[in-house]
């Protein structure tokens, strides 16, 4: 695609940040701090930002992404979690969260990180719909189509970070010679329908927050979390299954409400479908003039989806990039975002992926044996701890024990094993400095992980 700029319409601003995604946010923060013109379009008013909901995060994500720690009465600490299994025959497990991980309510997460913005001088533009991108001769990244208000304009940069979540307008019509994958597989895709309903007794269960595997064997992951004037509730299913469907929705919530009668017909907050990007990250992020960070990028943790304090920390990464390179927004000069955010976070989402796709040969048996037998809440989480894996070799001899039980879980269980090495090695071997050749063969290798 190549578009002529045209005089009328035409506004120019050095560095464009479409959508007003986490990473987006905290790259604008850190290079406005520099002095660094940033215009940020969002397709939202700003008062409908954020998602009409709370979530986790680890607190710390702010300071190592050098955006000041919100006030402690922005949020508060996350609660313990127990799980129930398909059959619902097994105790409920109670599990703490480890003590940097905060509950926050999006909105005003995402209005705090707006606030800063506007203080460090970035420029926002809500009511602006990106269309594509703009895209020169040499398959440069010159800007962005948008349209507000009716009206078509077009936005020259010289950098265009990609801040519009999955399902971003400006990735999906790169062209191919950029190298960049378009769009999420369906079976990396988590879709979800979440809404806070009243609680009609103030009524709620211990512990609160309860995670339903396989609810209903549907192979998915639902929630209840209670408080006293409302239930958080999500459904979610793997994409490997299907889109979730209204019928999926109304079966699980008849099934929570036939439990927990508390469980109120109003709506209070959220009910809406949502997708999250659930696997291993593209293998490519940067072309010439062009950055995607956070979702757009698939910066999610593979197994619970968690994407806000991975997006801040790359957007952190990229402004030191884009800082560093003086003017220079080549591919080349670009890599060394790519490469340092790979470095860094790699390894971990690149092993959780590998137990991610091992998941999906689990079935509703297995989780079962697994949750009657305690292995998950005793052993599991003990290896994979809060996004990290750390080796447990009494609990990985406990979960051989368990094999036998689970005999379509051999095969799957030890091919994820054997190919983990293999996995740590392709991640770690990413070119440090811009080779064309050497990075094409690191992209074969990478794919076939
Ligand atoms: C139900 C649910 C629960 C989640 N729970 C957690 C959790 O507990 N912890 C956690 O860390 N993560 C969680 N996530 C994931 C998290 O939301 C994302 O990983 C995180 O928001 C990072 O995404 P992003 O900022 O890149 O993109 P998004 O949050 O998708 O933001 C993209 C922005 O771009 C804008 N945009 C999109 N298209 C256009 C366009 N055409 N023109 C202009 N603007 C556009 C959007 O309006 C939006 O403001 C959850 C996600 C969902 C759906």
């Amino acid at each position: 695609m190549y578009y002529v700029f045209e005089k009328r319409n035409l506004k120019v601003s050095r560095i464009l940040v479409a959508g007003a995604g986490y990473g987006g946010l905290t790259a604008a923060i850190n290079l406005a701090r520099k002095g660094i013109a940033v215009t940020v379009l969002e397709q939202k008013q700003e008062c409908d930002m954020g998602h009409d909901w709370h979530d986790c995060l680890d607190i710390e994500a702010f300071e190592k992404s050098g955006v000041r720690t919100p006030a402690p009465d922005m949020f508060r600490s996350a609660k313990y979690h127990g799980y129930i299994n398909p059959s619902a025959s097994s105790a409920k497990i109670a599990l703490p969260s480890k003590s940097s991980t905060v509950v926050m309510d999006r909105k005003v997460l995402t209005s705090y990180l707006i606030e800063c913005a506007k203080e460090a001088g970035v420029t926002f533009s809500f009511g602006e719909k990106i269309c594509a991108p703009v895209v020169n001769q040499n398959n440069a990244i010159k800007g962005v189509e948008a349209v507000k208000d009716g009206k078509k304009y077009f936005y020259e940069s010289d950098l265009l970070i990609d801040a519009a979540g999955m399902y971003s307008p400006v990735r999906s019509n790169l062209p191919e010679a950029c190298g960049i994958q378009k769009e999420f597989k369906e079976k990396n895709i988590f879709h979800i329908f979440r809404a806070y309903y009243k609680n009609t007794t103030g009524e709620i269960s211990n512990p609160s927050y309860l995670i339903n595997l396989f609810h209903m064997n549907r192979p998915g992951i639902d929630w209840t979390s209670g408080e006293k004037e409302y239930i958080d509730v999500l459904i979610g299913k793997f994409g490997s299954a299907g889109r979730l469907s209204r019928q999926d929705v109304l079966e699980a919530l008849g099934d929570y409400r036939k439990n927990y009668p508390y469980i109120g017909e109003e709506t209070l907050r959220g009910g809406i479908f949502a997708d999250i990007p659930l696997g291993k990250m593209p293998s490519m992020i940067v072309c010439d003039g062009y950055a995607a960070v956070g979702d757009s990028a698939g910066m999610t943790q593979p197994l619970n989806g968690c994407g806000i304090s991975l997006s801040m920390q790359a957007g952190k990464i990229l402004a030191d990039t884009v800082i560093s390179s003086v003017g220079d927004f080549s591919k080349s000069s670009l890599w060394k975002y790519q490469y340092e955010y790979f470095y860094k976070f790699g390894k971990m989402l690149v092993l959780l992926n590998k137990i991610k796709d091992f998941c999906l040969f689990i079935d509703g048996k297995n989780i079962d044996t697994l949750l009657e037998s305690d292995i998950v809440s005793v052993n599991v989480e003990k290896i994979i701890s809060h996004g990290k894996i750390k080796p447990d070799i009494g609990s990985c001899m406990k979960i051989f024990r368990f094999l036998p039980q689970m005999s379509s879980l051999i095969a799957p269980f030890f091919r994820t094993f054997a190919e983990m090495p293999f996995a740590i090695m392709v991640v770690h071997a990413i070119p440090k400095k811009y080779d064309y050749k050497k990075i094409n063969n690191w992209v074969k290798l990478y794919n076939r992980l």
